[in-house]
């Protein structure tokens, strides 16, 4: 892509609104817009990043053995009076009535579709287990939104649910989940933290949250310092015997957010305890037949006896892990991407807009790096190289390739790191397959 006929809204002004450095970043990076309070517009930049992180999220659910769907945002109201959560869930479901006066909602979470939709075509034990999940914008009128696209009003979510004959499955369902989660943030170039958790409104008796630690971040944790180091995840998730040693062996490790200390074990963690502050980039329930006995979900078990399925949802922020992955990459300068979520590989810098040998030179590189197959941003603008160089920071590609007179002259392009600035001259063929 050409920066020329880019949209790319990049601002060298800190934004006066913005509280925390994502939030400042992305507004100085052009990715998103505020259109109304916790809404946001996705700019052409911030799209690329969400499209990457959903592609990992996706990935690895199917990895995991969960099969996408995709229900609407808008549901009826009826629908939630079957579970009782109507008039239970409170303020942040945005209520709605249509033309005819029915009342509807902009789902905030979709336990309720998900267990009508499987009510209606599961019949026996032969169609369990499974899970199903959508990647889906949510509406939650948050008292205060705030931190961008962190605590938004609407915002995007990935939300699986599983469907078991029993405990014992709901609980591998629930494993294969927990492992699914650290490899999709691993991927992205995060460590989360499982930790125990509340359950909230969603309810049942076994959850944890993933928690980013950041000095921003909105909850307070606990946690065994072992945490801070990387985790192997390496398992056999079909094996529900090893797949709940593994789990068991990783939570050995003590972590919990506030409501869910336990002094006892944070005693037994001795000078070890940690306490920080974190960002909560997912979180998983089981709440064994809370949703499927009140709506009416049954099947018939092996032995033609009725049973009523057990049930887990998971949940990811997509849209929060943007501001997460940035609170987590970043310097003074601007935005550090992983290369698995960077909205382009690298970043071509012609200095010389104006001088046909740089032009000629640069046209060439974007050409091969396509033919490559490397997503490239191309700055071919009649700017000056300072404010190139302040562009291509900000919007923290994890390479810039710098085309000039002098190193045309020596046979040679400028390759920097974005994440290390460490800056090598090489031939552009050597430079492309340093980037490949
Ligand atoms: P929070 O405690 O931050 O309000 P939650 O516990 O209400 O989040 P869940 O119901 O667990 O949220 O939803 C699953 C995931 O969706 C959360 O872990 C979080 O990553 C994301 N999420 C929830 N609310 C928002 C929001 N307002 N903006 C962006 N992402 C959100
Ligand atoms: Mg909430
Ligand atoms: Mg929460
Ligand atoms: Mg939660």
């Amino acid at each position: 892509m050409r920066l020329s006929r880019h949209f790319l809204p990049v601002t060298k002004e800190s934004p006066a609104d913005a509280q925390i450095v994502s939030h400042k970043l992305m507004l100085r990076a052009g990715m998103i817009r505020q259109t109304a309070a916790g809404i946001y517009a996705w700019l052409p930049l911030g799209h690329r990043v969400l499209r990457k992180i959903e592609q990992i999220v996706r990935e690895e659910q199917d990895r995991a053995g969960a099969v996408e769907l995709l229900m609407p945002t808008l549901q009826s109201a009826d629908l939630w009076r079957q579970s009782g959560r109507y008039d239970a869930y409170g303020p942040e479901m945005l209520r709605i009535k249509d033309r005819h006066d029915r009342e509807i909602l902009y789902g905030p979470t979709n336990e309720e579709m998900i267990t009508a939709i499987f009510r209606d075509s599961a019949r026996s034990y032969r169609d369990l287990p499974r899970t199903l999940y959508h990647i889906q914008w949510k509406f939650r009128d948050e008292v205060r939104p705030r931190f961008g696209v962190m605590r938004g009003r609407e915002f995007l979510m990935k939300d699986a649910y599983s469907f078991d004959m029993d405990e014992a499955g709901a609980r591998h369902s629930y494993n294969r989940m927990f492992v699914a989660y650290l490899r999709t943030y691993k991927r992205m170039g995060l460590r989360a933290i499982p930790m125990q958790a509340d359950t909230g409104p969603i309810g049942g008796d076994l959850s944890h949250e993933f928690i980013v630690l950041a000095p921003t971040g909105e909850s307070e944790v606990f946690y065994h310092q072992n945490w801070e180091q990387d985790r192997a995840l390496e398992v056999d998730a079909d094996d529900a015997v090893a797949l709940q040693a593994f789990v068991s062996g990783l939570t050995t490790d003590y972590s919990a957010t506030d409501e869910k200390r336990d002094e006892a074990r944070e005693a037994a963690a001795g000078d070890a305890l940690k306490t920080s502050r974190g960002i909560e980039v997912g979180h998983i329930f089981y709440f064994g037949t809370k949703y499927s006995a009140p709506m009416g979900l049954k099947v018939q078990g092996t032995d033609g006896s009725e049973v009523i399925p057990h049930m887990g949802s998971y949940g990811i922020g997509v849209s929060r892990l943007m501001g997460a992955i940035i609170e987590a990459s970043h310097d003074d300068a601007g935005i550090i991407w992983p290369d698995a979520v960077a909205p382009y590989a690298v970043g071509l810098i012609n200095m010389r807009a104006d001088d046909a040998r740089c032009a000629a030179a640069s046209d060439d590189i974007y050409a091969k790096l396509q033919t490559a197959g490397v997503e490239v941003l191309y700055d071919d603008r009649d700017e000056r190289g300072g404010a190139k160089f302040a562009t291509m920071d900000v919007i923290g590609l994890p390479w810039q390739l710098v085309v000039g007179p002098k190193g045309l002259d020596k046979g040679v392009v400028e390759l920097k790191r974005r994440a290390t600035g460490e800056k090598i001259e090489l031939s552009v063929e050597d430079a492309i397959a340093r980037i490949v």
